[in-house]
């Protein structure tokens, strides 16, 4: 495993797993699966409806003795509706009681918007633009200085609105989880992020094959490209007798950035985890870089995917 220093002195580990769309008992058996082969960093969100099933496998792993709680990296993020600075504690509070431990890792910002009702459906959504990230960012460091979460950061924020956290914050963000993979490599937000010290993590990073069920789901028909057909990547996998996902993986993880691929499948988690075998050629990294797309390349749509 390759490991990410935070700006306040943690450790992550480069892969962890993600949890999106992962509930009840699959979530419960990838979990245990996913623990037993080595897997120490979660990613979950209140939104997600995980947390509770997520805090009972490691409430089991660590009262068994089978896990130290430092070495475990957890993630969970404060969801749109809860982006008003009299909302954050609480929402906070929310996601440890579910997870069933005593702090997190890492506590991100989830979207940069807000949603200002408590919408039943999705089309009573009302967005918030204007909330106000330097109120909300004082009560994310009331928690890091209580102990409850060992970091802070942000996801999905630009770069504008991460400055604007920079010179005005006590406490640095540690973290931006953003989506990032071969179509939309995020190049410049990256090389922003390493210069402040803020260590990015890549959502999606297989091109979320899941999301096309989503947007089914909501009525939708949209195009995802499947990157594992990407023809590059199909001969990098063939040369060096790895999967397309390990590619994918290993071309972000080699650049400092950590990734939380999520699977449910025995097979793929194990796969997933397999990749610190092997290191890219410097003129297969140079192909593979080729292929971004910029903001053509992202998959999600800035509407309320999944923050309801
Ligand atoms: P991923 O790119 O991780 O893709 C996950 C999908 O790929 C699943 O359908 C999974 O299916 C499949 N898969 C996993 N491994 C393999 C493999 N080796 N070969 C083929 N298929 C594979 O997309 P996600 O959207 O899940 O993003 C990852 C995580 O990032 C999320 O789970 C979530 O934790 C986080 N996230 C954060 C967001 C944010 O706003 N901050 C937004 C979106 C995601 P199967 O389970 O059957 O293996």
């Amino acid at each position: 495993m390759k490991y990410l220093s935070l700006y306040c002195g943690k450790t992550m580990p480069a892969l962890g797993l993600g949890t999106w769309q992962a509930t009840e008992d699959v979530l419960e058996k990838a979990l245990n699966l996913a623990l037993n082969i080595g897997y120490r960093h979660l990613d979950t969100a209140l939104l997600y409806d995980n947390e509770k099933i997520i805090g009972k496998v490691l409430n089991e792993w660590l009262s068994s003795d089978k896990i130290n709680r430092n070495d475990l990296f957890v993630t969970t993020k404060l969801p749109p509706i809860a982006m008003y600075k009299e909302k954050v504690f609480n929402y906070f509070q929310k996601s440890l009681t579910n997870l069933n431990l005593s702090y997190v890792d890492l506590y991100l910002l989830h979207s940069p918007l807000g949603i200002k009702n408590v919408p039943q459906n999705k089309e009573d959504v009302v967005m918030d633009p204007n909330v106000n990230h330097l109120e909300i960012w004082k009560e994310m460091e009331k928690i890091y200085e209580k102990g409850l979460s060992k970091s802070i950061g942000v996801s999905n924020f630009n770069k504008e609105q991460i400055i604007n956290i920079l010179k005005n914050c006590k406490i640095q963000p540690s973290c931006l989880q953003l989506e990032l993979h071969l179509y939309q490599q995020q190049k410049e937000l990256v090389e922003f992020c390493k210069r402040n010290n803020i260590v990015v993590v890549a959502y999606c990073p297989l091109g979320s094959p899941g999301l096309k069920t989503y947007y089914e789901e909501n009525n939708k028909k949209i195009e995802i490209p499947n990157l594992f057909e990407n023809e590059a990547v199909k001969e990098m996998a063939l040369k060096y007798k790895k999967s397309p996902a390990q590619i994918l993986l290993r071309h972000a993880i080699d650049k400092g950035i950590g990734a939380i691929p999520k699977s449910s499948n025995e097979n793929r988690l194990q796969e997933n985890l397999d990749i610190f075998d092997f290191s890219l050629e410097e003129k297969d990294v140079i192909v593979l870089n080729g292929l971004d797309m910029g903001e053509k390349g992202s998959l999600t749509e800035w509407e309320p995917w999944g923050w309801l």
